[in-house]
């Protein structure tokens, strides 16, 4: 395999993180296909937290493997290691206890923590109505345009070549194998294997090869608040009893994550076309509820928005599979969580393409085929939190 030709189309986090698998693995003649610039996509919006706090094991195992990655790299990919944490109310409380347990059988270092010794550590949080805490000590955030463009220096320093502002118009085959690419310019190129990492857009170019990868645009919103002084080094919090998530900003301001995904088909949109600012309503709804859980922020405002849009499959876990003529992959549908495990999900092609199979036990390679969406047979998580469904 190492003397095949390889196209990647896409050049955000997941197409970046597989040119940087396959050349440390010895494929030399790896060419990245980006429409745009590197990490214009969704990688370019992504709030890039770091955490293995998953209900679908292979998930949490995939994001387990990316951490030593972020603590070897730490400032050059702007990672700071300030633990993650999950709050959660009554009802969530067996989940919450159930899913620790079994990342912690996967080797994961989390732990229950009581509120009472949770609270210190969050000075300005209400947790009036938190019943239960866990706590990752090695999670934090980092910044996925600096993951991306890490990967892509990794690839290119071993032999990859990229190139930007180069649509990928269609794929090519021959019978039942997949031949290359044609350029929107009409340029086509040759190639053993092409990877589609192209995010929502990655369903177009399948359809055209009669493969079906059913998948939405999911336009998810944030806020920026300047809390009346600078914050520093507190935790990250996925706060399940308000539905937000919530990250110190490097400049000391405040990151606030919408996590109520009830009724997505009212945020579904096109990735091409859609508002990159939280509507009124929005801002009003998470403003109180930023004001709910943290009354301690002496002046708190909101300093500006912004929106992005997650590739969402009917079970918002990512399709990593061979589809359709051979040799053509698809690595797609990554839904708000692709940064963290982008690490692995390299890793975990590479393995497709050099062995055939996944390498790691952890990991099982069926959990994402794309077959299981037709055979009804979705990824789900085995402790699903009331309310956060896709918390996962
Ligand atoms: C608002 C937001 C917050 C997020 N927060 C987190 C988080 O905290 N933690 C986490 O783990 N994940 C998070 N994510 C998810 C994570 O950022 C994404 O899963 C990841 O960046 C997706 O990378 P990708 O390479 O699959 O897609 P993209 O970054 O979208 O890259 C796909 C690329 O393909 C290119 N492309 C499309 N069509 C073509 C074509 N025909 N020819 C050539 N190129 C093409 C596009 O231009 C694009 O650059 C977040 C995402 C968003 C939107």
């Amino acid at each position: 395999m190492s003397g095949k030709r390889v196209i990647v189309v896409g050049g955000g986090l997941i197409g970046l993180s597989i040119a940087r698998a396959l050349t440390e693995r010895g494929i030399e003649d790896v060419l990245v296909l980006e429409r745009h610039s590197l990490a214009s996509g969704g990688t370019g919006k992504s709030s890039g937290i770091v955490r293995a706090h998953y209900g679908v094991p292979s998930i949490a195992a995939m994001a387990w493997r990316g951490v030593p990655l972020f603590e070897k790299l730490g400032a050059t990919v702007g990672f700071r290691q300030v633990g993650y944490s999950v709050i959660v109310g009554e009802e969530n409380e067996a989940a919450l206890r159930a899913n620790i347990a079994a990342q912690q059988a996967l080797g994961i270092e989390a732990e229950m923590v009581d509120v009472d010794r949770f609270a210190p550590m969050w000075p300005m949080m209400n947790v009036d109505d938190v019943s239960a805490v866990a706590y990752e000590p090695r999670g934090g955030y980092a910044d996925a345009t600096q993951l991306a463009l890490y990967f892509g220096q990794v690839a290119r320093d071993k032999g990859a070549r990229v190139r930007q502002n180069t649509a990928v118009a269609r794929l090519l085959t021959e019978g039942e194998k997949v031949t290359g690419v044609e350029l929107a310019s009409g340029e086509v190129l040759q190639a053993d294997a092409v990877i589609v990492a192209a995010g929502w857009w990655s369903a177009k170019l399948l359809a055209d090869v009669g493969v079906d990868f059913p998948v939405e645009g999911y336009r998810s919103e944030l806020l920026i608040v300047d809390a009346g002084l600078p914050l520093v080094d507190l935790p990250v919090v996925s706060d399940l009893v308000s539905l937000q998530y919530c990250r110190i900003e490097g400049t000391g301001q405040f990151l606030v994550g919408n996590s109520d995904h009830d009724e997505p088909e009212n945020r579904f949109v096109d990735p091409d076309h859609y508002s990159n600012l939280a509507s009124e309503a929005s801002i009003e709804k998470y403003a109180e509820k930023v004001m709910h859980r943290f009354p301690g922020f002496p002046d708190p405002s909101i300093t500006h928005s912004y929106a992005g849009v997650y590739d969402v499959p009917p079970d918002w876990n990512p399709v990593i599979a061979p589809v359709g003529p051979a040799g053509l992959v698809l690595a797609a549908g990554f839904a708000g969580h692709g940064f963290k495990i982008s690490p692995a999900v390299g890793d975990l092609v590479a393995d497709l393409l050099l062995e055939g199979d996944s390498t790691d036990a952890d990991i099982p390679a069926a959990d994402f085929r794309l077959e299981r969406f037709a055979e009804g047979r979705p990824l789900t998580s085995l402790h699903p939190y009331v309310g956060a469904g896709e918390m996962r």
